[in-house]
């Protein structure tokens, strides 16, 4: 009699939807079985989304690095005074999309910590000094500054309530939070959340699904390698899938490898493998199915360009010409021309998006006046209309 995970892999190849209990049997598929996963989830992209990847070129506004949460693995947040720490001023927004918009960039990816307010006493002064009477409104004005210089935003605020949303969404094209994972035991003492109040995955899943009750266009996520088991992901992943099916709203998933980094407590951690990462790439399109947008961020993993395509990958995420990814600063971008000359090779054009997708460009999804700049907006001379999305 065949098994739990060989009905669920037959499931998928005929392109069904996969029940709960399917996604889980995937998790006891044998490494030996890597390729015919791989085979089935790259059959199943290519069934909605056939020989075309995409990116977004985009800069990355990195608004404020103060955060209240101490994520094991994180570079980026820095205390209050501590050598590093920035909160951009104004004329920097200004100056990064200016330049970025020369450089043929769409996305203003604006990423900060969570809740800096409560990180420092002093970072209210500092939005006050800028005109600002809080963070979020600090980020609007932030929104409303990249949208004057012509590009089209998108936040990744850590968690926000629902009226902090509903403030930022006709700024934003779309809008994204991690869930990372749906695991409560990552929160753990000696766990990698374990000083991080909001990556309480309840408090991620309420966001993404008042996201959901909001229309707005989301990405969302898991991270791997950070202590979570092979269940714990699927489990991330049906979630997930589970917000999509009741809004309608997600509009991407990224799969997003752990990478150690100097100096923080997650230092001496072994790294997700290549292996690991193209198996929960091909597990995440399989349980997401074929329409679902699914990415993997090229710089995490250079040199496995051609098999995250092979796993079911349609989308590399934000690529800058200008800015570095301020969270894996150790990480550059790979060069646009290399990664086409990649696709290629592997039979696939490579074409840049905007920061929303072509299914979410509605009233529906984006504020009135944001779908007017997307109807005018451009690629370098190639005019990108909505119809030609
Ligand atoms: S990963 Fe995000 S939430 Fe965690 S410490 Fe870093 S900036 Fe804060």
């Amino acid at each position: 009699m065949p098994d739990p995970a060989n009905i669920a892999l037959r499931k998928a190849a005929a392109l069904e939807p996969l029940a709960a209990d399917d996604a889980y049997a995937l998790t006891q598929l044998p490494a030996t079985e890597l390729d015919t996963l791989c085979e089935v989830a790259a059959a199943m992209r290519d069934a909605r989304h056939r020989r075309r990847l995409t990116y977004s070129p985009k800069v990355f506004l990195p608004v404020t690095n103060l955060c209240r949460d101490h994520c094991d693995y994180c570079t980026f947040r820095r205390n209050p005074g501590e050598p590093g720490a920035w909160t951009m001023r104004p004329q920097e927004i200004v100056d990064c999309c200016r330049r970025g918009r020369e450089l043929g960039c769409i996305e203003a990816l604006m990423c900060l910590g969570d809740k800096p307010e409560l990180a420092s006493r002093g970072f209210t002064e500092v939005l006050e000094s800028h005109g600002a009477t809080g963070t979020i409104d600090y980020v609007a004005q932030a929104c409303r500054l990249a949208i004057a210089e012509g590009l089209l935003p998108h936040t990744n605020a850590g968690v926000l309530s629902r009226e902090e949303m509903t403030l930022l969404r006709p700024l934003n094209v779309s809008m994204g939070l991690m869930l990372e994972n749906v695991s409560p035991r990552l929160g753990d003492r000696g766990m990698a959340h374990h000083r991080s109040p909001d990556k309480e995955p309840g408090l991620r899943l309420a966001m993404i699904r008042q996201a959901g009750e909001l229309h707005i266009p989301f990405t969302s996520g898991i991270l791997i390698g950070i202590g979570e088991n092979e269940a714990e992901r699927v489990a991330s992943l049906v979630a997930l899938r589970r917000l999509h099916e009741e809004h309608g709203h997600i509009q991407e998933i990224i799969v997003q490898n752990f990478r150690a980094k100097e100096a923080t407590a997650m230092a001496g951690a072994v790294e997700p493998g290549e292996d690991e990462m193209v198996r929960t790439v091909a597990l995440a399109r399989l349980i997401l199915g074929a329409d679902m947008n699914l990415q993997a961020p090229p710089n995490l993993s250079p040199n496995a360009h051609r098999r995250l395509i092979g796993a079911g990958i349609n989308d590399w995420g934000g690529i800058s010409p200008l800015t570095m990814d301020y969270v894996n600063p150790e990480a550059a971008w790979p060069a646009v021309d290399t990664l086409r000359e990649t696709c290629e090779a592997e039979g696939f054009e490579l074409d840049a998006r905007l920061p929303v997708y072509p299914e979410y460009v509605s009233e529906e999804f984006v504020d009135p006046a944001m779908l007017e700049m997307i109807e005018g907006h451009t690629f370098g001379r190639t005019s990108v209309g909505v119809a030609a999305l």
